[in-house]
Formats: C-alpha cells, sequence, structure tokens
C-alpha cells in the first residue's frame, strides 16, 4: 500500500509537468484576470504586473521542485551518543490553502528523537519551507513534514505541530481575525510515550 502512493503521486506531477503552462500563457491569465475585475491591462500601472504577478507565484510555489527525502538524506552519526529529544521551535512560513489559493500564516515546531543519526538544524526548516510552498491544508503540510523526517531519518520518534492564520476564514467569508488552527502529527515514541509527548508538547505551547 505504503509503495503505491509515491508512484501515484509521481504519475500526477509527470501529468502536471506535461501540461504545465509557459511564462507567457501564465501573463496572459493574469491579464484575463485584470480585465475580470473590470481593469484595463494596458494600463500604465498596470503593464508590468502580469509578470510580478507570475514571479510572485513561482516564489510561493517554489516547493514543488524539492523533494525533502533528498536534502534530509545527508545525516550525521558522530553525535557522541545524544538520544534525547532535538526540537526546532516556532519555525515561520507561510503557505497557500489549496481551497482559495489564500495565504496560511503561522508557525511549526518540530522535534525528533534520533536512534543514532542526526541532521543538520537548518534542514528541519527546510522540510517545513518545501512543504509549505505548496498548495496545501494544514492538516497534509503536517503530516507530510513528520512522514519525512521518520522515513528518511528512522528516528525513535517525530513531533510535529503547526499553529497558523487562514486568510480565508479571517479576512473572507466568515471573517473570524485572532483565530487560529493547531495540528498535530505524533509518530514512534512521541505517540507511545506520554512523557515524550508532555515534554515536546510544553515546549511548543
Ligand atoms: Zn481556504
Amino acid at each position: 500500500m505504503s509503495s503505491t502512493i509515491p508512484s501515484l503521486e509521481r504519475a500526477r506531477a509527470l501529468r502536471a509537468e506535461a501540461s504545465r503552462p509557459n511564462r507567457a500563457e501564465i501573463e496572459a491569465a493574469i491579464r484575463t484576470i485584470i480585465r475580470g475585475v473590470g481593469e484595463d491591462p494596458e494600463r500604465d500601472g498596470l503593464i508590468e504586473t502580469p509578470s510580478r504577478v507570475a514571479r510572485a507565484l513561482e516564489e510561493a510555489f517554489a516547493g514543488y521542485a524539492q523533494d525533502p527525502v533528498e536534502f534530509l538524506k545527508k545525516t550525521f552519526e558522530e553525535t557522541g551518543g545524544y538520544d534525547e529529544m532535538i526540537a526546532l521551535r516556532g519555525i515561520r512560513f507561510e503557505s497557500h490553502c489549496e481551497h482559495h489559493m489564500a495565504p496560511i500564516t503561522g508557525q511549526a515546531w518540530v522535534a525528533y528523537v534520533p536512534s543514532g543519526r542526526i541532521v543538520g538544524i537548518s534542514k528541519l526548516a527546510r522540510v517545513v519551507e518545501v512543504y509549505a510552498k505548496r498548495l496545501q491544508v494544514q492538516e497534509r503540510l503536517t503530516v507530510q513534514i513528520a512522514n519525512a523526517i521518520d522515513v528518511v531519518l528512522k528516528p525513535q520518534g517525530v513531533g510535529v505541530v503547526i499553529k497558523a492564520t487562514h486568510h480565508c476564514m479571517t479576512a473572507r467569508g466568515v471573517r473570524k481575525p485572532g483565530s487560529d488552527l493547531v495540528t498535530s502529527r505524533m509518530l514512534g515514541c512521541f505517540r507511545d510515550n506520554p512523557a515524550t509527548r508532555q515534554e515536546f508538547l510544553a515546549l511548543a505551547v
């Protein structure tokens, strides 16, 4: 079962890549949106807007071109026998919800208990960054971060907590500014050992 999921994802990625529009097509689509809101895309102030928006989109969704499994593979084994929790706290990120393409802004807490191998701490932040720079739901973002660390590092356990604000519900729709959504994923000793889970949650909240 687990081997069919990556191959389905790969097939979907290949299909998306084959039908991917070029930059000129993307800019034409943005000019259509500008006309759609009742504006003139040829007006001086708007003439460069399609290329600016296209560049901003490339930046916002740069995560599709990167695979965290690749950069997590570079691990260190000279840990001096360190076997306690390693936690990177309050990693700020910006993502976009896949239902409205509206910003999701928040922070992630990522922790693991190693079993022999550790990873450079900046890599923990990069895992968050790569999955955030895709169209997301927060639940899946949480799971993807934890699973990538679990699959590559094979630690004793992984914990991920994400707190984020969804602009699709704070700035539009039901308009509830100030609310945030908290999600978590606990694997291995974070799931099985209440003391480990508590230690992590005490760091996170
Ligand atoms: Zn949304």
